[in-house]
């Protein structure tokens, strides 16, 4: 249930109305837009239908959420886009944040060579996996603690804000430490109890599509984050499985304006990933970029043939600048802005 109130609505007003969401067991998230606060009322359908609050002080009228993913939907916005600010950089709404960076953190040369190259083409921010979800257990698993030092190091040097993965609840505190974007993988797109903490954290959240998942799932999954009171998540599309073979994954470039309209989260495409081709980076970042993603994420290395992990993907970090400015051109033509310091 969605309580739209006036315009006119004072500060007494709407806390009466929170503090009767609240008297039937139920949330209440408030969202303040420029000119009007919404109070989303989520709770047991039955509780919260008995609110009765139409006509109450201060409200201008009632109407429930149809969707079932309900604190991530556009309809809770009225239309308007999330916005949020990481580490100074800008994602949603008229801008665009490019997020680069190797697959895994190898080493402090092969962090710090990515990490300057990024920046000085322009990225907004830094990804790198400490932990690493791989295929085969027998593969490099990431560097783990070690892994996030460099990381904290690489920000420190740099001041990029990072973006790294949370796999296991267990490093929840050592990975917050650091992370200013906790990815959760597409592997545990559907991890509800990791969701939840990550939730409780109130870090900002890159939340991957996971490889079968459809979009319905994605937002369900979304709001086991944004429940905990956690309203910053972005939402990534990064490849879906089908029948083609040709290529590692079919990136869904649909997703993007489709989950931009059920939607208010800034959603940001991963072609890396998607591709598993270098050569097909390029291209599928311009044409993710012209149907205006809020964000890309994209895999660089600056030796990539000696990479541990995804090295046939990876930009080449001498390479960047130019994939950079190229990406900052589509995204113009989207009417947005990159975000970098
Ligand atoms: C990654 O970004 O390093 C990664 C493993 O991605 P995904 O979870 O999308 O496979
Ligand atoms: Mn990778």
């Amino acid at each position: 249930m969605m309580i739209v109130m006036k315009p006119t609505a004072s500060e007494d007003e709407i806390a009466h109305v929170v503090a009767r969401v609240e008297s039937v067991g139920a949330r209440a998230h408030i969202s303040k837009g420029e000119e009007v606060t919404v109070i989303g009322a989520i709770g047991d359908r039955e509780h919260v239908a008995r609110l009765e609050l139409e006509g109450a002080p201060g409200v201008a009228q009632v109407v429930p959420i149809l969707k079932p993913y309900k604190l991530s939907s556009s309809q809770l916005r009225a239309g308007e886009r999330s916005v949020f600010e990481i580490g100074g950089r800008r994602i949603g709404g008229e801008h665009f944040a490019l997020i680069a960076g190797p697959c895994t953190v190898e080493s402090r040369q092969q962090l710090f060579d990515t990490a300057r190259a990024v920046k000085d083409g322009g990225a907004s921010m830094l990804r790198g996996g400490a932990y690493k979800p791989r295929t085969s257990p027998y593969a490099f698993q990431g560097l783990g603690e070690a892994g996030l030092r460099l990381l904290a190091e690489a920000k420190l040097e740099t001041g990029l804000p990072i973006v790294t993965e949370l796999m296991d609840v267990r490093d929840i505190e050592a990975v917050i430490e650091v992370a200013d974007v906790v990815q959760i993988g597409a592997r545990n797109m559907q991890n509800y109890t990791l969701l939840s903490e990550v939730g409780r954290t109130g870090v900002p959240v890159l939340l991957k599509r996971g490889l079968s998942a459809t979009l319905e799932e994605l937002l369900l999954a979304a709001e086991y984050v944004l429940k905990e009171g956690n309203e910053q998540v972005m939402l990534c599309e990064r490849g879906i499985r089908t029948f083609e073979t040709a290529y590692r994954y079919t990136l869904d470039l649909m997703a993007v304006p489709v989950l931009k309209q059920l939607s208010h989260l800034p959603v940001v495409v991963d072609p890396s990933h998607a591709a598993g081709r270098r050569d097909l980076v390029g291209p599928l970042s311009l044409a993710a970029a012209a149907a205006g993603a809020d964000g890309i994420i994209v895999e660089v290395h600056p030796n990539p043939e000696e990479a541990i992990c995804d090295g046939p993907q990876a930009l080449r970090a001498d390479e960047f600048a130019e994939y950079a400015a190229l990406v900052e051109r589509a995204a113009q033509i989207a009417g947005k802005a990159l975000s970098s310091a």
